[in-house]
C-alpha cells in the first residue's frame, strides 16, 4: 500500500509525522480504559492512526478538521423539515469537501428511523472518499436527547443542581447516552460545565449553579454517564464534550456572547476545576466559549487553549470550535483583519475540529494555508491524529453505521422513573407560611399562570427544537401542571384560567380573580417560557409586570396563594414574597416535572431540593453565596447605617421539607490537620417531624485569616441522606488540605495557608488547625 503511493513529498511527510508521534503525548501515553477483547488496544489504535495519516491527502486531513451543519446536505437546506438528504449535496459534503464531522438537526427532532437513515446515507457517502474515513456526527443532547422525537427529556442542569444528587446526573447521563446511540449518534456536545455567576445570562439554566463544587461533581457524573467505563466502542455510550471551555458563564452585560472580565485568579479558581476534573474522568473532547475573556476572544487564546488545557490538565481529545467562532474572530471579535487570519489563528491555538458550520470556507482556506506553509503540518497532524484516534474510539471505523444492539436501548419505560426521581428532588420549597403545603387533596383549586398549562415551560431549550419552545414537537403524553393537577384533585375541584402569557399579555386576570374567591387555594404558576442561547438574553431579572399583576391582583380574593416558580434563572418577585403563602422553586424540571410539582404541592413527596444559586431580592444586589467578607459593609463606621451585603431573598441551599432535621454532634478527628493527612467531620442528623424525607447535608469551611481575602464560606463536600421519622444517622465526610486551597498569590497555583479554618454543617460549626 505505501509503496504504491511513494513519492518524495510523502516520505517528508511520513518522517515529520513520526517525530509528531513521539514528541505528541496523546501518541506517546496510554489512557485508562477499560478494553474487552474484541477491542483495539490503545497501542493498536495509534498505530493504525499513525498509518492512516501517512496514507491521507492534504485535503483529506482538512476535511477531517471541518464540521459543517445538517443544513449544507439536506433538501432545502434550512428550510427543510423532513431530514431528507440531497445526494449531489451529500457527495459534495463528504467526498469532495472530505469534511471530518457533521452535526446538528434542522428544524426540529426526528424518529429513530429517520436518524438512520441520515447516518446511513452519510456513512455510504463516507466509504467513498480515498481511505473511507467514517463521519464523525455530533449532537446537543442536553438534558437527554433533544434532538430525537419521544426521547426522554431530564431536569435542566439548574435542576439537577438542585438535587445535589450526583448519581441522578450519573443515570440521566446513561440513559442520554443510551438514546443518542440508539439514534445512531457518538458524540454528545455536553455537558455544560460552566460555573453559573451570573444569573442573567440566559444559558445559566443549563449551569448546575452558581458553586464551583457542585459543578464539578454533576458534571463528572454526568461524563460518567455518558461515557461509562470510558470504553466508547460498547453501543451503550457516547464520547461526552465539556463545554464551553472556559468563561463562558460570567459576561459582564449578562448577555450571551458579550465579554467577560475575568482576572486570572477568578478563572483558576471558580471556573477552571469542573473542567480539570472532567479532563481527570477521561472526557474525550471540549467545545471552546465563544465569547472573550479581558479581551481576548478563547478561540484565539492559545495561553488558554494550548498551556493550560493541554500543559496543565493534560488534555488529550478533540477540540472543537463553537458555532461559527473561528470565522467571527474575523467578522465579529475583530481580532483578524482577514478570515484567512481568522483560520490561522484559530487552529495555531489549539482548535482541531472548526464547527464552521454553514459553508466550506474552513476547509479551502486551511487548506491553502498548509499548502503555503503558513499553518504547518506538524499542527495539522496533530489535530487530525486527535480526532482520527477519536473516531478510533467510538468504534466507528469497526462500523459507522446504527447498531441493532444501541436501537433496542430506546425509549424504555423504565427511564421515565429516572426522570421521576430527577424531577421529585429538583424541587424546592421555599416558602411554606403557616404550613400551608401540602394542600388537602379535594378542596378547590384555582390553578392559573402561563406555566399552569405549557409544556414547553417545563421542558426548556434544547427540548425537540433548539429553543425548546414548540409544543407540536413534545410527545403526546407530556403532562402539565394543570392536567396533573385536575387529575390528582379532581376535576370538579380543579378550576383553570389562563391568567396571562409569560410576557405582555392579560389573558383574563379579572375573571381569574373572580374563580378565585370561590376557591380554597390558588396556585399561580410563573416563571419563563423556553428559551436557549442569545434568543433568551434580557434586559431585567425582574418577573416581567404582567405576571406580577397576575400575583397582586389574585391575592386581592383573600384565599392562599401558592407561587410555583418554573424558571431557570432567579427572575425577581421581592414584591410579591410577602403576600403569597407558599412558593415551591420548580426550576426546568423536564418531562416528569409536572407530575413531581403536583406530588410537593399535595405532600405525595416531601421536597428535598436546595437552591443552586442565590435567589436575588433586588436587581443591584446579586451576589454569590461565597462573596467575600468585605461585601457586608454595615459596620463600617459606628452609627452609620451600612449597605451591600448578601441579602439574597433565599441563600444559596435554601429548601425547606413537610418534616424536620436537627442536627447535632459535630465532631472532627482532630482540631489539627496535617500535611497531607485527611480529617475525619462527622455530624448527627435526626429527622424530628412526622414524614419521611430527604435531605442535602452539606459541609462548608471558612478559611479565618488568608493572604487572599476569603470567602465568608465555601461548599467543600454534600451528601443526600433519606430518613424515616424519628431516625437519627451520623454522616461522615473527609476533607484534605485541597479542600481548603484557594489560587494565592501568585494568581496560578492553589495554596492551602496554615491558620484556623472553620467547619460548619447546617447551624454547628467549629473549628481546627491546618499547619504545613
Ligand atoms: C452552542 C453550543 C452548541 C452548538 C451546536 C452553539 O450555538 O453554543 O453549546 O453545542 O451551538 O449546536
Amino acid at each position: 500500500m505505501i509503496m504504491k503511493h511513494f513519492s518524495i513529498q510523502k516520505v517528508l511527510a511520513a518522517l515529520i509525522l513520526s517525530f509528531i508521534l513521539v514528541a505528541n503525548p496523546i501518541f506517546a501515553q496510554k489512557k485508562s480504559k477499560s478494553r474487552d477483547k474484541t477491542e483495539l488496544s490503545d497501542e493498536a489504535i495509534q498505530k493504525k492512526v499513525k498509518d492512516l495519516l501517512s496514507e491521507m491527502s492534504v485535503e483529506e486531513k482538512v476535511g477531517q478538521m471541518t464540521q459543517v451543519n445538517l443544513n449544507v446536505i439536506l433538501e432545502n437546506g434550512y428550510g427543510n423539515q423532513d431530514g431528507k438528504i440531497d445526494p449531489a449535496l451529500l457527495k459534495k459534503a463528504v467526498v469532495d469537501y472530505k469534511v471530518g464531522s457533521i452535526l446538528n438537526a434542522i428544524n426540529h427532532a426526528y424518529d429513530v428511523p429517520t436518524w438512520h437513515k441520515i447516518i446511513t446515507q452519510i456513512q455510504d457517502a463516507s466509504k467513498k472518499t480515498p481511505n473511507s474515513i467514517p463521519v464523525l456526527y455530533g449532537i446537543d443532547a442536553i438534558h437527554g436527547v433533544t434532538f430525537t422525537l419521544g426521547s426522554t427529556l431530564f431536569p435542566q442542569n439548574i435542576s439537577m443542581g438542585a438535587t445535589r444528587n450526583p448519581e441522578l446526573a450519573r443515570k440521566a447521563g446513561e440513559i442520554t447516552a443510551l438514546e443518542t446511540r440508539a439514534s445512531g449518534i457518538r458524540w454528545n456536545f455536553a455537558p455544560v460545565l460552566d460555573v453559573g455567576r451570573n444569573p442573567l445570562w440566559p444559558r445559566f439554566p443549563e449551569t448546575y449553579g452558581e458553586d464551583t463544587y457542585l459543578v464539578k461533581e454533576m458534571g463528572v457524573a454526568s461524563i460518567k454517564g455518558l461515557q461509562g467505563d470510558n470504553d466508547l466502542t460498547e453501543p451503550t455510550n457516547v464520547a461526552a464534550c465539556m463545554k464551553h471551555f472556559i468563561g463562558y458563564s460570567d459576561p459582564l452585560s449578562g448577555k450571551d456572547r458579550t465579554p467577560a472580565y475575568i482576572p486570572e485568579r477568578q478563572l483558576r479558581e471558580i471556573f477552571l476545576p469542573p473542567f480539570a476534573a472532567a479532563v481527570k474522568a477521561g472526557v474525550q473532547t471540549v467545545m471552546i466559549n465563544s465569547g472573550e475573556i479581558n479581551g481576548i476572544p478563547v478561540h484565539a487564546n492559545k495561553y488558554l487553549l494550548t498551556d493550560v488545557l493541554r500543559g496543565e490538565l493534560g488534555f488529550k481529545g478533540v477540540a472543537v470550535s463553537d458555532w461559527e467562532d473561528i470565522i467571527r474572530l474575523y467578522t465579529r471579535h475583530k481580532v483578524a483583519s482577514t478570515p484567512e487570519e481568522a483560520v490561522k489563528m484559530g487552529v495555531m491555538a489549539g482548535i482541531d475540529m472548526s464547527m464552521v458550520p454553514n459553508d466550506f470556507s474552513f476547509y479551502t482556506i486551511l487548506l491553502k494555508l498548509v499548502k503555503d506553509g503558513k499553518v504547518p503540518m506538524s499542527r495539522i497532524d496533530e489535530a487530525v491524529g486527535r480526532i482520527l484516534t477519536l473516531k478510533y474510539d467510538v468504534g466507528l471505523f469497526e462500523n459507522p453505521y446504527p447498531e441493532p444492539a444501541a436501537t433496542k436501548n430506546f425509549g424504555k419505560e423504565d427511564y421515565k422513573q429516572v426522570a421521576l426521581d430527577a424531577a421529585h428532588q429538583s424541587v424546592v420549597l421555599l416558602k411554606n407560611k403557616d404550613n400551608i403545603l401540602p394542600l388537602t387533596k379535594g378542596k378547590k383549586v384555582l390553578i392559573t399562570g402561563p406555566a399552569a398549562n405549557s409544556k414547553t415551560a417545563l421542558g426548556g431549550s434544547w427540548s425537540y427544537t433548539w429553543q425548546g419552545n414548540e409544543d407540536k414537537w413534545y410527545p403526546k403524553d407530556w403532562k402539565t401542571i394543570y392536567d396533573v393537577l385536575k387529575a390528582k384533585n379532581g376535576e370538579a375541584n380543579t378550576i383553570f384560567t389562563k391568567g396571562t402569557r409569560f410576557e405582555h399579555r392579560d389573558f383574563d386576570i379579572a375573571e381569574t380573580v373572580e374563580k378565585a374567591k370561590s376557591a380554597d387555594y390558588v396556585v399561580v404558576c410563573i416563571g419563563e417560557d423556553a428559551y436557549a442561547e442569545s434568543p433568551g438574553s434580557i434586559d431585567d431579572l425582574t418577573l416581567n409586570p404582567i405576571q406580577q399583576k397576575l400575583v397582586s391582583e389574585v391575592s386581592k380574593a383573600g384565599k392562599p396563594v401558592i407561587l410555583v416558580l418554573v424558571e431557570g434563572r432567579p427572575r425577581i418577585i421581592h414584591n410579591l414574597v410577602e403576600g403569597v403563602q407558599g412558593i415551591v422553586y420548580a426550576g426546568i424540571p423536564g418531562s416528569q416535572g409536572a407530575q413531581a410539582i403536583v406530588d410537593v404541592l399535595f405532600g405525595d413527596y416531601n421536597p428535598d431540593g436546595k437552591l443552586p444559586f442565590s435567589y436575588p431580592a433586588f436587581t443591584g444586589d446579586i451576589l454569590t453565596y461565597d462573596h467575600k467578607g468585605t461585601d457586608e459593609v454595615t459596620e463600617l463606621s459606628p452609627g452609620r447605617i451600612g449597605h451591600g451585603g448578601y441579602k439574597p431573598e433565599w441563600p444559596f441551599g435554601r429548601g425547606l421539607s413537610y418534616t424536620n432535621f436537627e442536627y447535632s454532634d459535630l465532631k472532627l478527628s482532630s482540631n489539627k490537620l496535617k500535611g497531607d493527612a485527611t480529617l475525619k467531620v462527622s455530624v448527627t442528623v435526626k429527622n424530628t417531624g412526622d414524614k419521611e424525607g430527604k435531605v442535602a447535608v452539606e459541609l462548608y469551611t471558612t478559611d479565618l485569616y488568608a493572604s487572599i481575602t476569603p470567602s465568608v464560606k465555601k461548599l467543600r463536600k454534600f451528601t443526600k441522606i433519606d430518613l424515616a421519622p424519628g431516625k437519627s444517622q451520623v454522616v461522615d465526610f473527609e476533607i484534605n488540605k485541597s479542600d481548603l486551597a484557594f489560587i494565592g498569590l501568585d494568581r496560578k497555583t492553589f495554596v492551602t495557608e496554615p491558620g484556623t479554618f472553620e467547619v460548619h454543617i447546617g447551624e454547628l460549626k467549629t473549628q481546627f488547625d491546618y499547619e504545613q
